[in-house]
């Protein structure tokens, strides 16, 4: 059953969170290993995974200063611009999307939906789209509107952090057994960051980059934490990232069509099936090896992005 949310207020999202499901999964893919996956991809089919607990507080607090319009930026495949626009259409904000490099002749498939979700989409220059963490950023792409609410590329300020916060909560709350690990995807590194700060006493976070600039991603990740000495109950895995963000190879793909066909669940090849590869490369290593003592359990959390999944390159290299 597809759900939506339909409101837009604290109590009405924290329920929808709730009835979140997991989903055991039982696969040679990841031998010894007792896996399971939170499905937060169902908990809206556009304002989809930790993209929709980013803006939560964020929209809320536009809504209470009564500020009408939300801007905020990313690229051609970003799934905040996608979820933001699906987000303002909503709930009744006019949303204006600044977007990295010049319009190009067809839209991908994500920005097509966000214009017709009503996001105004402003394309800016790459060297300019660089500055986009300066304070007169907004006021350099004309972008500084009346009564607006600006939100960072991905989510990615305090706000959203504290939305991370809930979904920490809900898994406490209705997570199927203690899991030893949770893992999941990063890109600005703020979901992982923001989980660790509500660390689980019993269990640690791993999270695996999906971009090369993983060194400013670990960077990010021990901002948002913003906890000293509990880095031990945190890793982000290197190497992962198969050549880069919204990079694929046939061995990636080939990964992807077979965990969607043991799963019946849909990944997409930006993050969660490099997300998944690299568990899987994991459990092959400890479980290969001679102290392999198994029967961990883990929690990969969806984080979304399955409207992603249209970007897939047709045809890859390999
Ligand atoms: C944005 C996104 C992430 C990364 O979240 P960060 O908080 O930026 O690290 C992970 N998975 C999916 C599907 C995303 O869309």
């Amino acid at each position: 059953m597809i759900r939506y949310l339909t409101e837009l207020s604290m109590d009405a999202f924290i329920k929808a969170a709730r009835k979140v499901p997991y989903q055991n999964i039982q696969s040679e893919l990841f031998p010894g290993i007792d896996l399971w996956i939170r499905r937060d991809d169902l908990i809206d089919p556009l304002i989809s995974g930790n993209k929709s607990y980013k803006l939560i507080f964020n929209l809320l607090e536009a809504r209470k200063q009564g500020r009408d319009t939300i801007v905020t930026c990313g690229g051609a495949w970003s799934n905040h611009i996608h979820a933001t626009a699906a987000a303002g259409q909503r709930f009744g904000f006019k949303t204006i999307g600044i977007i990295r490099g010049e319009r190009p002749l067809l839209l991908s498939a994500m920005l097509q939906d966000a214009e017709r979700f009503g996001m105004e989409l402003r394309f800016v220059a790459r060297s300019v789209y660089r500055e986009r963490g300066s304070p007169d950023f907004l006021r350099k792409v004309g972008s500084f509107e009346e009564n607006f609410w600006f939100v960072p590329e991905g989510g990615a300020n305090e706000y959203g952090a504290a939305g991370v916060q809930v979904l920490w909560n809900v898994i406490d709350e209705t997570k199927p057994k203690d899991f030893d690990e949770y893992w999941l995807a990063c890109g600005t590194g703020l979901t992982l960051g923001a989980l660790a700060r509500e660390c689980p006493y019993k269990g640690r976070l791993v999270g695996v980059p999906v971009l090369s600039a993983q060194d400013a991603i670990t960077q990010e990740v021990a901002r948002w934490a913003s906890v000293d000495g509990n880095q031990r109950k945190l890793e982000v895995i290197g190497g992962a990232h198969h050549g880069g963000y919204a990079k694929v190879n046939s061995a990636l793909v080939r990964f992807q069509c077979r965990l969607e066909a043991i799963t019946g669940v849909p990944f997409d090849h930006v993050y969660m099936a490099k997300l998944a590869h690299a568990l899987a490369a994991r459990c092959d290593e400890v479980h290969s090896s001679k102290d392999a003592k198994g029967g961990k359990s883990i929690l990969l959390v969806h984080t979304g992005g399955v409207q992603g999944r249209r970007g897939l390159p047709q045809r890859h290299p390999g």
